[in-house]
């Protein structure tokens, strides 16, 4: 069940960056919530397009994607040891609409040694139905690279510098002869980097970058869903060179609620009633995600009637009004009565009035004459 993220975003497996970004745009802007009302589907939709871009204008994420299709090895990053970043409270947050609107372009690098943005990185942030109802501040740890302390993540020990790699003058690649051709390669000397060391830095052994672990703690907004995606814009991997920090994208689950069911911004509940309750009319308690309601039965009310609780639902992602809460009340039908409870049963029925029961007697006006044919 793998997805084509080109076809998604309507371009070719041979497309450039610049190519897939108009194309995105113009769908993200195309599908924008400001311009659908809030349409269900083209959120759907928008939840698609931006997966697809998400991997498709990442060079990295898109040769792997290429390679293996959406199941490949995933994108994150493995778990890295060492310090304990430092903690901080709240956060510079933006909703998964924001992030792609910003005109992040230009991330194409020039020479080897030209700063490099850092990559993206990835969170599964888990919530309850009521957190996601009402916001949450989530703590997150991940594992993520911090440019080495002791040389500034430049790899070189104090006292020293890199110098720019003479094999490839500082390119990172190298022209080789091939027969009648001349192919560009990855200079075998700095590996791609332009530069040499030769003198690394003891803490990082030259890489420049040491495994840390990032502690954070973000409001996640009310109303989000499944699939939400929120990004945090530089909390993602280094960049090279001085280059600036990839971003951190919090992909969002809601785990299924034992009494609710969820319905975009509304929620449904079943909750059983007894005979007596629907008949005589009573006030019933009901759960929300608030705590609890009051709720009016009145009497006569048939099993299966919905009941609408206003505003008791989810809060809207853009900052409309809560959803409702939806309450279907079932009579449940007494399954062990006692023979006193049976006898009064049967009185009660020996006294029944036709007249109390008009969907039945207009169930048999209507097979009547079906009935009465046939005999
Ligand atoms: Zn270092
Ligand atoms: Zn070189």
């Amino acid at each position: 069940m793998s997805k084509d993220f080109y076809k998604i975003l309507g371009v070719s497996r041979t497309s450039t960056e610049d190519e897939i970004r108009t194309a995105y745009r113009k769908l993200a802007h195309q599908f924008h919530p400001d311009k659908t009302g809030g349409d269900k589907v083209a959120e759907e939709k928008l939840k698609e397009f931006n997966e697809a871009y998400d991997v498709l204008k990442n060079k990295d994420k898109r040769a792997q994607y290429d390679k293996f299709g959406e199941a490949g090895p995933q994108f994150g990053r493995g778990p890295g040891g060492g310090q304990a970043g430092g903690f901080e409270s709240g956060s510079p947050f933006e909703d998964i609409f924001d992030s792609f609107f910003g005109g992040q372009g230009g991330r194409g690098r020039s020479g080897a040694q030209a700063p490099t943005h850092g990559d993206d990185l990835e969170y599964r942030v888990t919530m309850t139905l009521r957190e996601a109802a009402f916001g949450a501040k989530k703590k997150l740890k991940f594992p993520r690279h911090e440019n080495c302390a002791d040389c500034g993540g430049s790899g070189a020990a104090k006292g020293s510098s890199r110098e720019t790699c003479k094999q490839c003058n500082g390119a990172g690649q190298v022209r080789v002869a091939q027969g009648f051709f001349s192919i560009t390669r990855g200079c075998p000397i700095c590996h791609g980097t332009g530069a040499v060391i030769r003198d690394p830095c003891k803490r990082c052994r030259g890489a420049g970058q040491v495994n840390s672990d990032r502690e954070l703690s973000v409001d996640i907004p009310a109303g989000v869903d499944t699939g939400s995606r929120l990004s945090l814009r530089g909390e993602g991997e280094p960049g090279r060179n001085g280059g600036p920090r990839g971003d951190l994208y919090i992909r969002v689950e809601v785990q299924p609620d034992d009494v609710f069911e969820r319905d975009g911004v509304n929620v449904q509940c079943r909750i059983p009633v007894s005979f007596a309750q629907v008949v005589l009319g009573a006030t019933i308690s009901v759960p929300t995600l608030d705590g609890k309601a009051e709720l009016k039965i009145p009497a006569g009310t048939q099993s299966g009637t919905i009941f609408k609780l206003r505003g008791l639902g989810i809060a809207d992602l853009r900052g409309y009004r809560r959803g409702d809460q939806l309450v279907e009340v079932q009579v449940e039908t007494p399954s062990k009565l006692g023979n006193d409870q049976k006898e009064l049963v049967r009185q009660f029925e020996t006294l029944n009035d036709t007249k109390a029961y008009p969907l039945h007697k207009r169930f048999m006006d209507k097979i009547k004459e079906s009935l009465g044919g046939g005999a």
